[in-house]
């Protein structure tokens, strides 16, 4: 019986970035400019810095990011409308 080799899709993929380099989409936009992406192939993470270069989603760059998301949100929201503050009351 001849036995084809499965190849481990983990170990595969992780050579195919290795010669073409990882295909990364976007897994979450936190500003206008920056982006969080992920690799289609091994999941690498990476994100925007604030260069604008590509730069390794570390768990610190995931917390600013969290930081900057927020007051983009915030901004956002601002725009669209201003929140009437209740009448204060004497
Ligand atoms: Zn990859």
């Amino acid at each position: 019986m001849k036995k084809t080799i499965t190849p481990n899709g983990h170990k595969l993929t992780g050579v195919f970035c290795s010669i073409f380099g990882h295909h990364y989409v976007v897994s979450k936009q936190v500003t206008q400019h920056i982006k969080e992406y992920r690799c289609i192939h091994c999941q690498k993470r990476v994100t925007t810095n604030e260069n604008g270069k590509l730069s390794v989603l570390t768990p610190q760059m995931q917390e600013i990011n969290q930081t900057l998301e927020d007051m983009y949100q915030k901004r956002k929201r601002r725009h669209a409308g201003e929140v009437a503050l209740p009448p204060q009351v004497a």
